[in-house]
């Protein structure tokens, strides 16, 4: 592990510190708001950034992918939007997608102009995604989709979605589906927002009425899709490593301020032992995160791929987050339950694009979903038993271990 930046890394960071500080919005209103500080993002060449140059990139190296994440997270940057076209659509396009696909949709996620969603799991395909049902039958110059998805996260603000549907049902489950790309704005695709229990509807569920995608937007090969949904695609990667540990970090010196304010049986909350072995050890498992982080960026700045350390690192700081956000609620009392009229000195300054609102509650409630995506806990666990420790196999040797 290498724990030193270079000079060259220094330099960097004092420059894209410079250049918030020049640019950044102190607060972000409305969708087009979000959408002009991402194209900003996007001219100052900070988004996008491990694409190749000849799709709109920088073909930057993960550790400047890092520091500019953990620059914007240190000065409290809002987040970007079109988070799943920059970061996982945009980069299958440029690894599968044909050269007419990558001339008409790469600039376009990297300019906000067009939206994008991922449809994969359905209500009975989550962690076995090969299960899914969705189908997309061939019609000759189209292929007529009809199924329904879920847990899609922007659906209701997605102009295209990435698809995986079946296209061969008598073949072996994962040999059957192909992907494609969907065009959400048509008749036959019905958007319906769920609310969460943080209030807000950023997840939808989308039914498909024979609607239609056009051949020309099938990527790869038929029958592909399965590997296509597979490759773990490296551009963005390890990028939000050292901001993760930032915000927590700037969470935890919330807390700090707060337990020095708030009483218990007349007393700072500090001062409290109990209390403060506790916040001893988050700040211990904060540092343990910290060197994960820096583990997974020094091997990929070698080129080397973290392959099914993926699943520790996951595991690790999605659970930390989890402890972290509960001890949050039990120093926090009342005010780590408020979502509206909570005081400055016991709100969050984050902005993650999902409308946090600077509450602790939203921020505790939004720590489980951390535990879910992209492979729930037991999922990596099983990857961590199979692939790093050598136990024997689960029987279902085609389950994927989620999407997003
Ligand atoms: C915040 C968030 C955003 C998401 N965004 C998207 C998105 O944009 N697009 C999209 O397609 N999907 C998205 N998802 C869905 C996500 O990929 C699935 O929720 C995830 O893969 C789990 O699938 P499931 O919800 O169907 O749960 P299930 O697979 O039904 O799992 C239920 C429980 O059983 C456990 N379990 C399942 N299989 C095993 C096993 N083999 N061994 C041990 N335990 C097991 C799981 O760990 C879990 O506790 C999102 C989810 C979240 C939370």
């Amino acid at each position: 592990m290498d724990l030193n930046y270079t000079a060259e890394d220094v330099a960097f960071r004092k420059q894209v510190r410079t250049w918030l500080e020049q640019n950044m919005p102190r607060q972000i209103q409305n969708l087009d708001e979000r959408k002009a500080w991402h194209r900003k993002l996007y001219e100052g060449g900070y988004l996008g950034m491990g694409w190749p140059r000849e799709y709109g990139g920088q073909g930057a190296r993960p550790m400047e992918q890092a520091i500019v994440a953990d620059e914007m997270a240190r000065a409290g940057a809002p987040a970007p939007t079109n988070s799943l076209g920059v970061g996982i659509v945009g980069p299958t396009i440029v690894v599968h997608g044909t050269d007419a696909q990558k001339r008409r949709y790469l600039r376009k996620i990297l300019t906000a102009e067009e939206m994008w969603c991922q449809l994969y799991s359905e209500p009975n395909a989550g962690s076995d995604l090969a299960a899914l049902r969705t189908a997309a039958e061939d019609k000759g110059d189209h292929f007529l989709v009809n199924g329904q998805k879920i847990w899609t996260s922007g659906g209701a603000l997605a102009d295209w979605g990435l698809l995986l549907a079946r296209t061969d049902p008598a073949v072996a489950k994962h040999k059957g589906i192909s992907c494609f790309l969907m065009n959400m704005r048509q008749p036959g695709v019905d958007v319906r927002p769920l609310k969460q229990i943080t209030g807000s509807s950023e997840f939808c569920e989308v039914f498909m009425t024979n609607a239609r995608v056009e051949k020309e937007n099938q990527i790869g090969r038929l029958g592909e899709g399965w590997g296509i949904a597979q490759t773990t695609l490296g551009y963005e990667r390890g990028g939000r490593a050292l901001a993760r540990i930032t915000t927590y970090a700037s969470q935890y010196k919330n807390l700090l301020n707060a337990a020095r304010r708030l009483k218990r049986n007349g007393r700072p909350i500090l001062d409290d032992a109990v209390t403060r072995q506790k916040l001893g050890r988050i700040w211990a498992d904060l540092e343990v995160e910290r060197y994960g982080a820096l583990r997974t960026l020094t091997m990929l700045e070698r080129g080397e791929h973290p392959g099914a350390g993926g699943s520790l690192t996951k595991l690790s700081y999605s659970e930390f987050e989890k402890r972290f956000m509960e001890l949050a609620e039990e120093i926090l009392g009342p005010y780590g339950q408020l979502t509206e009229g909570v005081p400055a000195e016991y709100r969050l300054e984050v902005d993650t694009a999902v409308g946090d609102h600077g509450t602790w509650a939203y921020a505790f409630l939004w720590s489980r979903a951390g535990t879910i995506y992209a492979g729930s806990s037991e999922i990596q666990k099983n990857v961590i038993g199979e692939r790093i420790l050598g136990l024997p196999k689960e029987s279902r040797a085609d389950r994927v271990g989620g999407t997003r």
